[in-house]
């Protein structure tokens, strides 16, 4: 009933050296999986490639083009200031969405009730016609645009608890009603977003740096979660990134594994609520390669309800 979902390609998209989002994440996540003898407890996919209609959901078709005339035959070709192209990184991108899509899939049809994707490139930051951030599609909004065209929900709750705002999931979000949307995030930091909201479905909750535990647990319990309680999601879609460690290189909050142990806690019994139970989480950052691997463990445990 727990589904893990990833594909090789996802190891194959090259930011170029000494950048941080690099493909050993993958792999670190999965040994840590493996070592902690967890990995034989749940199903696994190898993901799809999500098609141009499908990313056409949320992305201008436009985009999908001037990526692909990009693509560079070897090497790594900047396509944006952080944003990065290698021969492999359109199927990366593709199979990091098909991923997300097969979950959807998985929980509609109650093949399972929680999944994860080990994928990258992560998503939360890509644009309607821009890539941005290190994300080239946004995995979770086409998603949940996904979720609802083909399967007909009507109201999708999308968690993000990565160091940064979402800029690309808000600005889904603000033509999508039936999407609701809980972001905690450092500020200021960067994409630099409004540190408020104005949308109904969209909660915001900014933490100063150095912010630790209960701060990121307070906003959440205060603010977030009477929202999501009040919208009665039908299904709970999760950008996980695990950036907000106080490990992490790129931000200054002061969370450790047991905090992203806890939310999965708080989202499963959130989802027994309204949702059946179901939960999907995508990876979206997480930058110190143990930090991330015992972090997403953490998270997999308790979102699986595996004692081991
Ligand atoms: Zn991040």
């Amino acid at each position: 009933m727990n589904l893990y979902i990833t594909h090789s390609s996802c190891r194959l998209h090259d930011n170029g050296i000494y950048h941080p989002e690099m493909a050993e994440r993958i792999g670190r996540i999965e040994d840590q999986l493996i070592s902690s003898q967890l990995f034989e407890w749940f199903l696994h996919d190898e993901a799809r490639a999500a098609t141009d209609e499908e990313i056409a959901l949320v992305h201008d078709p436009r985009l999908i083009s001037v990526l692909e005339e990009a693509l560079p035959e070897e090497g790594v070709r900047a396509v944006d200031e952080d944003v990065y192209l290698s021969p492999h990184s359109l199927e990366a991108a593709r199979h990091a969405v098909g991923a997300v899509l097969d979950g959807i899939d998985a929980l509609h049809e109650g093949r399972a009730k929680r999944v994860f994707c080990n994928v990258r490139p992560p998503g939360h930051h890509a644009e309607h016609r821009r890539p941005m951030g290190f994300c080239l599609f946004n995995n979770i909004a086409i998603g949940a645009a996904y979720a609802l065209h083909k399967h007909g929900y009507e109201r999708i709750a999308i968690v993000d608890f990565d160091v940064h705002h979402g800029n690309g999931t808000e600005e889904y979000v603000r033509s999508e009603p039936r999407v609701w949307l809980g972001s905690s995030f450092e500020h200021p930091l960067y994409p630099h977003s409004d540190p408020l909201s104005d949308l109904e479905n969209m909660v915001k909750m900014p933490l100063a740096k150095f912010s630790g535990s209960d701060a990121f647990q307070q906003a959440w319990l205060e603010q977030a979660f009477p929202a999501l309680r009040v919208f009665q999601p039908q299904l709970i879609l999760v950008s996980a990134g695990f950036d907000g460690h106080a490990l992490d290189p790129l931000a200054n909050l002061r969370l450790h594994e047991n905090d992203y142990a806890w939310m999965a806690q708080q989202l499963v019994k959130l989802s027994e609520e309204s949702a059946q139970g179901r939960v999907l989480a995508v990876l979206e950052g997480g930058y110190d390669l143990g930090a991330l691997s015992v972090s997403v463990r953490e998270f997999i445990k308790a979102l699986f309800e595996l004692s081991a």
